[in-house]
This record gives C-alpha cells, structure tokens and sequence, in this order.
C-alpha cells in the first residue's frame, strides 16, 4: 500500500486533512499522528479488528498492551469501571499532557486492546493535531508509537515514514515532537500509585502532587524474571542498529573512559559515536559526537534522546559510548530508555577494566 503524508500546519486551515484521518480511523485503517511524546499509530480503540491491524504492522507482540487515547475529559468515563478519586485530581492537573494512567477497564474495552489485561492505559494528550483528530474521529483510539516493534519511538514524521513506509495508508506530519519520550505510565490500581514507566510528568512533580508515589523497580533495572508489571517494558526497546554502551561516574572520569574506549574501538575499526551534552562536547576530539543538551536542561536532553539515537544509525556509527546523566526529574525517563537502547551495559568510568568485545 502506497503511504501518503499530510502536512498540518494549522489545524483549522488543514481541517480537510484531519478529517480525511478521522475517516479512515472510522473504516478501521490505520492513521500515524503527532502528540507531544512521539508519533503513534492509532486505530479505532472500541474495534478489535482495527487495533489488531496496529499489531500487525509494527510487528509487536499481542502482550503488550496499547494506550487508548482521548480528547476530552468525559471520554474517560466508559472506558473505566470505576474512577477513584486520584485519578480525577491527576487529570485535572496533568491532562491534556504526557501522563498516562492504568484503571480498571470496563467492557466496552476489547481485549486486544489491553492485551487481556483487567485493566487500561488512559490518556489525553496536549498536541493540538492529536487532539482534533481524536475528536473528530468520534472514537477513543489506540495508539502505541509508531515504530517497528523494538525500534527507537519516532519524533518526527520521517521517522515514522522510515519504520512504516508501504504498511499504512496515512502519516499526519505535525513537526517534531515536543516531549520526544513516551509518556509517563502510572499505575492506579496499586495499593501506591506506581510509576511504572517514567515520563514528561516526573516523579518529582507527582510526589508535590500526591505525596507518596512509588518507583517499579524495573524502571532502571533489567527486570530478569520477575514479572513485569507493564508489559512493555519486558522488551528490548528503543534500539538503534548501533550497540550502545552507558559510561557511568564522574565527569572528568567519564570523560577520560570514553576517550580511552574511542581510541580502542576505533584501533579495531569500529566506527564510534560519543552521545555527548553540552558540558563535556568539547573534551571529544575523535569519533562522532551528538550532543543531547546541557545536563541544567534534562527535559531538553529527553526531546533529543531518540533523534540522535536514529541519526547515529544514519551515520553509520557501529558503537554510541553514551554519557550517565543524573537520573532526577526528565533524567529518570532519559536513564529509563538509554539503559534499555543499551540493553543494560553499562560501563563504570573509575574501573580499570577497559571495553569488552564489540559485538561486530
Ligand atoms: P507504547 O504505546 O509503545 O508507548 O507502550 C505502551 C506502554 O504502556 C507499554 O509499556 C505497556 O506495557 C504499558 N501499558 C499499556 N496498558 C497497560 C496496562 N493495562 N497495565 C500496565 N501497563 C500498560
Ligand atoms: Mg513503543
């Protein structure tokens, strides 16, 4: 199938294209949108054949369950069984935005949807393309990001483009995306409301909201045989072609370490990208460095993150030696993804041992 792209500029001029999106999502195809974490593909959320063909072209396993998105507060009200008070403050506060809430789900919900799941993802994002397409869709719609299955989330519509290209019929392109990491998934149904993956909304500014918030501890872990509690994070995720490396300690150290292992690699023939902020660009004097922001700016480092993950992969870089930031405020969910591009190597800065094997 042939892929088109449409441009929106402004959704009230464009509204022609948005609601071209909003019928193909009524005839239970596939449409790419913009919101302000990544692009996500979304089809029809209330029938299960549309959202089975989300699985089908990413590829993704039918155990990992989707996020329903809405444009309106009231939309919420039939997707869920019950809706505990927490979950109205945090709306009120946070959405339209990139927090996402777990609830118990009411039958209206396919299953497909929530993988079988009791309960469903929920969230009301703020870009103004999605919203419009949400609503004149007249439907909830199930959306994860629109990349390959285990492949870096998508910030722009070229990247969409570049994993889907021939699989969906239609990609709104609303420029790049604000946020750049998924939303943050919070979980409701616990006895404490649980982070379970972190996001835009931290765990700083929940805990200001509502006291006692907690952590799944898989959030900088890898989560070896323990269960996980959204699913999605059981996978390799967010992996470029090239195999990334985190350097973790001090500054200077890690500065040194990462010259060290540049030099090595680049004896072997390996061609080496040095994931670099603005602090410590400057003390790289070989390989390819990107730089993700200044350390001051995480939630800026966080928009930057998946784009120079992809761009490493356009520069045919084989090794991303990638700099630990602090994992405070947007640096959680910046750890949270780089840990997992990394599939959890990580190197310590003030250890001797030097490298390991590159996997070729
Ligand atoms: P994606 O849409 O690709 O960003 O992935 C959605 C994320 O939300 C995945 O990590 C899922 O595991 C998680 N998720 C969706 N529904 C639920 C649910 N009912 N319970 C826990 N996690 C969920
Ligand atoms: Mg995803």
């Amino acid at each position: 199938m042939e892929t088109r792209i449409l441009r929106i500029n402004d959704i009230d001029k464009d509204c022609g294209a948005l609601l071209e999106a909003a019928k193909l999502i009524q005839a239970g195809e596939l449409v790419a949108f913009p919101t302000e974490t990544v692009y996500g593909l979304g089809a029809n959320a209330l029938n299960s054949g549309a959202v089975r063909k989300i699985f089908e072209a990413k590829g993704r396993p039918g155990d990992n369950p989707l996020i329903v998105h809405i444009s309106k507060l009231q939309d919420v009200d039939r997707l869920v069984r019950e809706l505990p008070l927490i979950a109205t403050v945090l709306m009120e506060r946070f959405w339209p935005g990139p927090l996402t809430l777990i609830l118990k789900k009411s039958s209206v919900v396919p299953d497909i949807v929530t993988a079988g799941l009791d309960t469903v993802a929920i969230r009301m994002p703020r870009h103004p393309v999605a919203l419009k397409f949400i609503e004149y869709s007249g439907v909830p719609i199930a959306a994860p990001s629109a990349n390959r299955s285990g492949h870096t989330s998508p910030t722009t519509a070229q990247h969409v483009l570049d994993d889907l290209d021939g699989r969906i019929p239609l990609i709104l392109d609303g420029g790049k995306c604000e946020v750049g990491l998924e939303s943050t998934v919070l979980d409701l149904t616990a006895d404490v409301p649980t982070i379970l993956r972190p996001g835009g909304v931290t765990y700083e500014m929940l805990t200001q909201l509502l006291g006692e918030v907690e952590i799944d501890s898989g959030a900088l872990k890898p989560l070896e045989g323990r269960l996980a509690k959204s699913p999605g994070m059981k996978y390799v995720h967010y992996a470029p072609r090239a195999q990334v490396v985190v350097v973790r300690g001090q500054i200077d150290e890690m500065i040194k370490k990462i010259n060290e292992l540049t030099q090595e690699y680049m004896e072997q023939g390996v061609t080496v990208g040095i994931l670099a902020t603005c602090e410590t660009k400057d003390h790289y004097k070989e390989g390819k460095v990107l730089v993700l922001g200044s350390r001051t700016q995480p939630a800026i480092m966080a928009s930057n993150l998946f784009s120079a993950l992809r761009q490493f992969d356009d520069m045919g870089v084989n090794i991303v030696l990638a700099e630990w930031i602090e994992p405070k405020d947007e640096g959680l969910a910046i750890m949270n993804r780089m840990l997992r591009a990394a599939a959890f190597r990580v190197v310590d800065a003030e250890s001797s041992t030097v490298g390991g094997g590159f996997r070729g």
